[in-house]
């Protein structure tokens, strides 16, 4: 008889929580600490969803999303987890751009950028000046409809190296575009400007090791290998609002539910259409999905090392920056995260993960012949560009992977295996979802400014709290109807 996961469970939580990415956790997390009971389901077998590990034959350990985020994450660890976590948070220096049109390394903060964008660049000091207060004070509630493109040609008309010294970064961290507005662009690009690249000393693995055991102190029951199918609704007062889950088969009663799954998963297939206003379900038709990833995973046999060449190395062999370059199933545009010892300080490995953005609808139509055909290009075309850095890099690997948007889907569940959320109206969509279904809220990457570790952990705290008055609400309610 298979095992089962959900032994021991109670049955009735005030919240049950879908999925244990860094939103999920975290508002599993705050919630508990505002006092209630909360019960977090993950259909993988390890935590952390795309912040997550994998750990392969001769020792290695690969991250999938620690690459880098802005010095917010400090602050926001520290409020909304433990001041512990919060100490293992350090900055990477070495950022380096590699490509036809320049050749740049940087700490990737205000000054830095400022002293590049003058000496290397020849733009106006004044200009450069201007650029990062307007971003500074650019505001979501400001509706302004101006994309990044646009954004971009008022204050470096004709300039596509400025162009890709700007957005190629922030696309690899959160799959947006030229033709995404331009807050989105603003928001993320400041933030990583304030202070520069961070990461956190340990590796993904601690971190949601850390994160797990502060979850047991503050009561949260945790479950792996739980899909949540569906979420129940009872109607009262003509209107429905949630009443429990069903996971593994299994119903769990509930006052609330904060889904971290995708937006479009949670109101069309785990909500489902029927609990929903016909304006709403083609609102959610309506968001489009964000664009996903492929890696190369390299892991240096134990007993080798590799010079440093750098923490993050954006390269690419296109002329131009272009969005469709970049999610072209034969880009030539990269990154590679090396990971050197230091990174888990203790150990003496190397590993280098290389990440390209891609589309899950040019993996997918694949055979599976192609498919892993593709595969197989994909790894030697990432270590063949590896060797112009580190000339003798092959001959010290001993474990090469790859993953596709294909594998995000199969580990995530996420809608057509985005990495990065949705598009800029999936934000609308997220925040309107208790209004529509009373009981069930949703937080995790969507909007792009809501994605990324620090996004992600922002907005489990921004809906958690939302949840928490809600919850106050029908305890209140409960106790006049038993007075
Ligand atoms: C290759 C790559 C590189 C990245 N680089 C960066 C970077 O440099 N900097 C940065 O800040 N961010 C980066 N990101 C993005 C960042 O990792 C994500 O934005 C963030 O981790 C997403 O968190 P989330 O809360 O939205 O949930 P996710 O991590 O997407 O997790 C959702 C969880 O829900 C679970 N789930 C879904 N459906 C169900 C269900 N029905 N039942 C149970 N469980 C379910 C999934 O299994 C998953 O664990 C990168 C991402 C990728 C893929």
């Amino acid at each position: 008889m298979a095992y089962d996961w959900l032994k021991g469970i109670s049955d009735h939580y005030d919240v049950v929580v879908i999925g244990s990415g860094l939103a999920g956790l975290t508002g599993a997390n705050t919630l508990a600490k505002c006092g209630h009971k909360v019960l977090l389901l993950e259909h993988h077998y390890q935590l952390g969803g795309l912040a997550t590990w994998f750990t392969r034959k001769g020792g290695h350990i690969f991250d999938i999303s620690l690459h880098g985020f802005p010095v917010g994450m400090i602050k926001s660890v520290r409020k909304y987890w433990n001041q512990n976590i919060a100490d293992s948070i350090v900055q990477l220096k070495g950022i380096r751009f590699i490509n036809p049109q320049f050749q740049v390394d940087t700490t990737f903060d205000r000054e830095d950028f400022t002293r590049i964008l003058i000496e290397k660049f020849a733009v106006q000091a004044e200009t450069v000046e201007r650029f990062f207060r307007d971003l500074r004070e650019m505001n979501f509630y400001d509706n302004n409809p101006e994309t990044t493109a646009e954004m971009f040609d008022r204050y470096f008309p004709g300039r596509d190296d400025v162009k890709r010294l700007l957005m190629e970064p922030i696309a690899y961290a959160n799959g947006s575009t030229l033709d995404d507005p331009a807050i989105t662009f603003g928001i993320v690009f400041s933030n990583f400007m304030s202070k520069g690249v961070y990461t956190f000393q340990g590796g993904s693995d601690l971190l949601i090791k850390k994160m797990g055991e502060e979850l047991k102190k503050n009561g949260v029951e945790v479950r792996k290998h739980v899909v949540v199918e569906k979420v129940l609704t009872e109607e009262a007062g003509g209107r429905k609002h949630v009443t429990a889950v069903v996971a593994n088969g299994r119903t769990i009663r509930c006052d609330a539910v904060l889904s971290n799954a995708n937006i479009k998963s949670t109101v069309l297939r785990i909500a489902g259409a029927e609990n929903f206003s016909p304006e709403f379900v083609a609102q959610t038709d309506a968001v489009r999905i964000n664009s996903s990833s492929c890696q190369v995973y390299l892991g240096i046999r134990k007993g080798e090392s590799i010079p440093h060449i750098g923490d993050l190395v954006f390269t690419s062999d296109a002329p131009k920056f272009s969005t469709g370059e970049l999610v072209d199933m034969h880009t030539t545009s990269r990154t590679f995260s090396v990971y050197y010892p230091d990174t888990r300080p203790g150990s003496d490995r190397y590993t280098i993960v290389c990440s390209l953005n891609s589309t899950y609808a040019a993996w997918n139509s694949l055979s599976e012949e192609e498919y892993q055909k593709e595969k197989l290009r994909l790894i030697e075309e990432s270590i063949s560009t590896l060797e112009r850095h580190i000339p003798d890099v092959r001959a010290k690997l001993d474990w090469i992977e790859a993953a596709t948007p294909c594998t995000i889907e199969y580990y995530t569940r996420h809608w057509a295996g985005t990495s990065f959320g949705t598009k800029f109206e999936g934000l609308k969509v997220s925040m309107e979802l208790p209004n529509q279904l009373p009981g069930l809220f949703h937080a995790g990457s969507v909007g792009i400014i809501m994605s990324g570790w620090l996004g992600t952990i922002n907005y489990g705290v921004i809906v958690s709290n939302q949840m928490d008055k809600y919850l106050a609400e029908i305890k209140r309610a409960a106790e006049a109807v038993s007075a």
